[in-house]
């Protein structure tokens, strides 16, 4: 068989077009994403277990002879097969439910390799639905540790045999992405050797290699797109120079902090320079990090050009957009929101504003980097929120305008240890103080036992004027949707608890602009209690809301109840948080009396980290830090301290015109593992 990794995964025998419609649900459409399909988990079946060995609740493979041949019974149109199994040390039985073809698979007097659960049935043990495998030369199903897919709608088999297949046929096509000097310096595998590992590790130490080989170019390549993101940046000249440092006409409602003076006196002299500002906003939620760009913006607006905000959400695109507003309107700065979920004439006529120059400041979510938004004079551009975009989505941004001065801002309180890794090109400002007035957010953690007192005290805080938000998380093991969680819950405090209240419902499958007429009442005080999942996680800010309430708190993690917390406690008047949780756990305990104890989102971060525990997926999201294929930024610390030197030696042995260099390489490496920054 000739098979190219560009063909069509059609190629691969037996795979036809119900199967390639399969994959493609998983995005597999080449036999190269079909190699780049990695699995999920491995089941180790390099050992062969006596039957006599066997123990209850745990998977075994066992080498059996079949002593009876298989019985199919069962009624009502469910079937179950039971086949006896025997070795040199006793015999157990195997049980198929619904597979009645498994009584013509399995042939009595054969032996195969059984590889499956053991169960306890009253006194006896059984192996429950094992994989069968033919005994041949080098079994794919057996003898070895096996790859699990994410299911798509197949037999793991099947992908098994369609990968086995595309590494037979197409191993030596496989592309070397990472530059040979420093494969050898750092002691990589070929990319070839760690694709046809990690499918079908050869043993436990080459499986190693291969992960580490995989999770290493990812690193690599993940720096290196942020290092050729500075250079491109960093190594221009650029025209736009703003002219005015006074903005005395902004009719600021406060006096800024020192701290927020001191970034804005950063920003000010990057916008000056000759080259364009490159700058990070690092500042915990509620320092204040919106009117520093409202004044970059103004700054480079009175300057003539046009100055742009992204934000990662609709609602805090509306947010920002009220916000700007006000301030710009009334000293005749003409502010424009462009958004995914306005109507088409709408959309077409703020695009055209956008690109008349008409528009000097725009407010919008990720459809500004879309194609057909053309800018007439782009100064600056602000991601809000940054970690939630892509490293690829800010440069899309930055190219809409000539070398536009760049301003990303983040509450993300990374430990010190990681910015360091993944903004260590960027020029960092910290807002490390919040405005005056603010006073500490009292945080409790409470059983579910307290329910009625909470809903009490949240009534008493309605009675003076104030708003609360109760968060629900998803809950996925109750087979309901989160909307109905949310829904429910806000009937029952409707009926129950906050009888006259009025309390409303905000979650992620309403229409955007339901969500908005949502928050516009939250925002003007006609809604005083807001039932919501995260979706009001970051950035939203009405500082008359004084309670926060997050449910099923345990299953959140810490930096995201700290962005949760951060939603109350904007304002000068005493705030709460209540967390409740009727988790026994020791790390649920541990982590919530963390968030009882400490208020510093960089110290929560690290305290994060420390009580996450090996193989305790909490996701990457949160911490806002990029997400990865196959690698964890935090367990794979040491992976990721080897590419960063890798990516500092490399960039010094490359010469000058290094960008050029940069770009392609990406370029490259993302075409082979299918994967963009
Ligand atoms: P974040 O840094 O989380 O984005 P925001 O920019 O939304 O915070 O600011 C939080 C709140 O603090 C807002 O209501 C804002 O008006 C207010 N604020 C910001 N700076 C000051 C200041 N210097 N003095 C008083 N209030 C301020
Ligand atoms: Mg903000």
């Amino acid at each position: 068989m000739t098979m190219l990794l560009t063909d069509n995964i059609t190629v691969i025998k037996n795979l036809g077009p119900a199967r390639a419609k399969a994959f493609s649900g998983v995005g597999v459409f080449t036999v190269l994403q079909l190699l780049n399909f990695l699995p999920r988990d491995y089941e180790d079946r390099s050992l062969v277990t006596p039957i006599s060995e066997l123990e209850a609740d745990l998977r075994f493979t066992v080498k059996a002879k079949v002593a009876l041949a298989p019985k199919n019974s069962g009624y009502y149109g469910s079937s179950v097969t039971n086949v006896l199994l025997e070795d040199e040390t006793g015999r157990i039985e195997a049980v198929y439910f619904n597979q009645p073809y498994m009584k013509n698979t399995i042939k009595k007097g054969e032996i195969y390799y059984f590889s499956g659960k053991v169960i306890q049935r009253l006194a006896k043990l059984q192996l429950s639905s094992p994989d069968v495998t033919k005994l041949s030369g080098n079994p794919l199903n057996a003898l070895r540790i096996i790859p699990i897919y994410t299911s798509c709608g197949m037999p793991q088999k099947l992908i098994r045999g369609y990968i086995k297949a595309v590494i037979d046929n197409c191993g030596a096509q496989i592309v070397e992405t990472l530059p040979g000097k420093i494969a050898d310096k750092f002691d990589i595998v070929s990319r070839a050797c760690a694709l046809s590992n990690i499918h079908f590790p050869t043993s436990k130490e080459l499986f190693l290699k291969a992960r580490e080989r995989l999770v290493f170019e990812e690193f690599f390549v993940f720096q290196m797109a942020l290092h050729a993101l500075k250079g491109f940046v960093k190594k221009q000249i650029t025209d736009i120079k703003i002219l005015y440092s006074d903005y005395s006409k902004l009719n600021l409602p406060f006096k800024l902090t020192l701290a927020q003076e001191k970034a804005l006196g950063q920003i000010i002299s990057d916008m000056s320079g000759s080259n364009p500002m490159y700058r990070l906003i690092q500042g915990d939620v509620g320092s204040g990090k919106t009117i520093v760009a409202q004044i970059a913006s103004y700054l480079a607006i009175k300057s003539g050009y046009q100055a742009a905000i992204m934000a990662p959400t609709e609602v805090l695109a509306n947010q920002h957009f009220k916000s700007f507003k006000s301030l710009f309107e009334p000293i005749g700065i003409a502010t424009c929101l462009i958004t995914g979920s306005m109507a088409a004439a709408e959309k077409k006529a703020a695009a055209s504003d956008i690109t008349s120059g008409k528009a000097e400041m725009i407010i919008g979510t990720h459809t500004l980097i879309q194609e057909n938004t053309l800018f007439s004079n782009l100064g600056l551009v602000i991601t809000d929120e940054q970690h939630r975009f892509g490293v690829n989505q800010r440069a899309k941004l930055s190219e809409k305008g000539k070398l536009p001065h760049v301003l990303v801002m983040s509450a993300t309180p990374i430990p010190r240890s990681l910015a360091l890794v993944l903004y260590g090109d960027m020029d960092i400002s910290v807002i490390d103080e919040l405005p005056p007035g603010r006073q500490e957010i009292s945080t409790f953690a409470v059983t579910t036992a307290y329910r009625k007192r909470v809903y009490d005290f949240i009534s008493t805080h309605i009675e003076e004027g104030r708003q609360a938000y109760i968060i629900c998380p998803s809950i996925e093991e109750s087979g309901k949707l989160d909307i109905e969680n949310v829904l429910d819950y806000a009937a029952m405090l409707k009926n129950e608890f906050l009888k006259g209240r009025n309390v409303a419902v905000l979650h992620g499958k309403m229409k955007p602009l339901e969500k908005q007429q949502v928050m516009e009442k939250f925002i003007s005080g006609e809604i005083s209690v807001l039932v919501s999942t995260t979706v009001i996680e970051v950035g939203v800010n009405v500082p008359n809301a004084t309670v926060m309430v997050v449910e099923n708190a345990e299953r959140f993690g810490l930096s995201q109840l700290h962005q949760l917390r951060g939603r109350v406690g904007r304002g000068s008047d005493k705030s709460y948080c209540i967390l409740f949780s009727d988790s026994k756990g020791q790390i649920a305990k541990e982590r919530l009396s963390a968030m009882q104890g400490s208020s510093d989102g960089f110290r929560i971060a690290e305290l994060d980290l420390s009580l996450r525990g090996p193989g305790d997926f909490f996701g990457t999201r949160q911490h806002g830090l990029p997400e990865l294929k196959i690698g964890d930024i935090i367990r794979d610390a040491e992976i990721l301290a080897k590419a960063t030197q890798a990516v500092r030696e490399y960039v010094e042995e490359i010469s000058a015109d290094s960008e050029i260099i940069l770009d392609e390489f990406i370029d490259s490496v993302a075409k082979e593992v299918g994967k963009g920054f």
